[in-house]
């Protein structure tokens, strides 16, 4: 099915998973604001993340650095002077755009031809003062990347814990920039979260690390429920890649806004960790344990954004099909990302035995799976519209029989097929 970005948003809206940051003030472009069902699926997202990249893993520690950093880290890792976009604005209508990202012989907002200058370069760290005095000295910038924060722990994990390598560091978190054109709903965010890795490596080794990391990156992907035959690698050439990089794959999926970016891995040699030894002056060589070999290890990076893998999941769960003669909407979300796994409800709502037996189940089936929701609005048909339009896999509904033979309905949000289950069953 070709789902349209608008059907997404509209959505997200409605249900209760995003809106737009500031809305009753007219907005602030570039924020979103997660609702409760939004907060819950992101959640997921992240946790899952953790789990697989982290938890379940020997080799992968985690951190939560500060977002505030020293202005040196972004001298050193070369954001202050480089993390730029070419600039564009119309002579016309002031409009302002990303170079590389429109056709520049006509202005996309007036249509004028031939109002575009030369592009200049725009920095898209968001500066602010640290402390009480406005001047040069306090200028700080909201972080750009979740990453630097990882190299200025390397230091503190390698004489704390004593890993040895390959491992990697691990970090969630916010991340700011200022996009000169957000779009595209959470696509293109000023604010949002990143899951990044550094995975330290002996320089000889390098590509076999890359490798499993890539593989793991699919099988994560798979684990959202991402069709495979949405996701795609692209190989970046030499002339597209960052000086020091020495070989990156965009892993790019096939969003209702077309191709894009979803994920990068990177190999980055020993570029961030040598910077800061430059700068810092501190020593950042690994000593191997035995052989006393020192070098400074080199990095994969696998970078990760959760408004992409929201928006992916999102528009890979979205699903149009009829009922009875009617339009459904339905997401098809895996039960493990699911924000709501059941739903229950009394079949009539001012029948007191029937409210009180399906409070009963409600409360036992909360303490097993915790994201269960309590729904007796409106008729059970609309109940159940609505438990689609939030990916509920599950609809459980007392009526009078559950009182003959202790089972309840429970009704499949994808193949909308009810049976009859024991209360025992589903509750064990
Ligand atoms: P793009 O080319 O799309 O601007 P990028 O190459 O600058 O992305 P990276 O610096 O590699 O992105 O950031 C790593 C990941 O962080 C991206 O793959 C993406 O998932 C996410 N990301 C980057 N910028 C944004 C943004 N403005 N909004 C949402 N997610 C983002």
């Amino acid at each position: 099915m070709n789902t349209q970005l608008e059907d997404i948003v509209s959505l997200a809206k409605r249900r209760g998973f995003i809106f737009q940051g500031s809305e009753v003030y007219g907005g602030l472009a570039g924020t979103w604001d997660y609702g409760p069902l939004g907060v819950t699926l992101k959640r997921n997202i992240m946790n899952l993340w953790w789990r697989t990249f982290v938890e379940s893993r020997d080799d992968m520690y985690g951190v939560d650095a500060a977002i505030l950093m020293n202005p040196k880290v972004w001298q050193a890792s070369g954001h202050v002077d480089t993390f730029t976009d070419p600039l564009v604005e119309c002579s016309e209508c002031k409009g302002r755009f990303r170079a590389d990202k429109i056709d520049t012989s006509k202005c996309p907002t007036c249509g004028k031809a031939g109002t575009f200058g030369e592009p200049r370069q725009f920095n898209m760290m968001f500066k602010t003062n640290v402390g009480s005095v406005e001047d040069e000295n306090s200028v700080a910038y909201l972080r750009p990347e979740t990453a630097q924060g990882i190299f200025t722990n390397y230091k503190n994990i390698v004489d704390t814990l004593y890993p040895d390598l390959p491992f990697g560091v691990a970090q969630v978190g916010k991340a700011f920039r200022n996009e000169i054109s957000p779009r595209d709903f959470i696509f293109r965010s000023r604010e949002f979260e990143q899951m990044e890795i550094e995975y330290f490596v002996h320089p000889a080794s390098w590509q076999e690390s890359f490798d499993s990391l890539l593989t793991d990156i699919h099988a994560f992907l798979e684990n959202l429920g991402l069709p495979k035959d949405k996701i795609h690698e692209l190989d970046v050439p030499e002339s597209d890649r960052a000086h020091y990089s020495k070989r990156t794959i965009d892993i790019e999926f096939d969003f209702p806004i077309g191709r894009e970016e979803l994920l990068g891995l990177a190999y980055r040699t020993d570029f961030d960790l040598s910077n800061i030894q430059r700068v810092s002056g501190k020593n950042m060589e690994y000593t191997v344990k035995g052989t006393n070999e020192k070098f400074i290890p080199h990095v994969i990076e696998p970078s990760f954004g959760v408004e992409r893998m929201v928006m992916a999941v999102l528009s890979s769960a979205y699903r149009e099909d009829e009922v009875n003669g009617e339009k459904r909407i339905y997401l098809a979300l895996p039960e493990h990302l699911a924000p709501v796994k059941y739903a229950v409800s009394p079949l009539l709502k001012n029948k007191p035995e029937l409210v009180a037996k399906a409070r009963e189940v409600y409360e036992c089936l909360k303490k097993k799976h915790r994201a269960v929701m309590w729904d007796d609005n409106g008729n059970i048909g609309k109940r159940y519209r609505r438990q689609d339009e939030i990916g509920t896999p599950y609809c459980v509904v007392i009526d009078f029989d559950s009182f003959e033979d202790d089972t309840v309905t429970v009704r499949n949000r994808d193949t909308t097929q009810q049976t009859r289950t024991s209360i025992t069953d589903l509750l064990s």
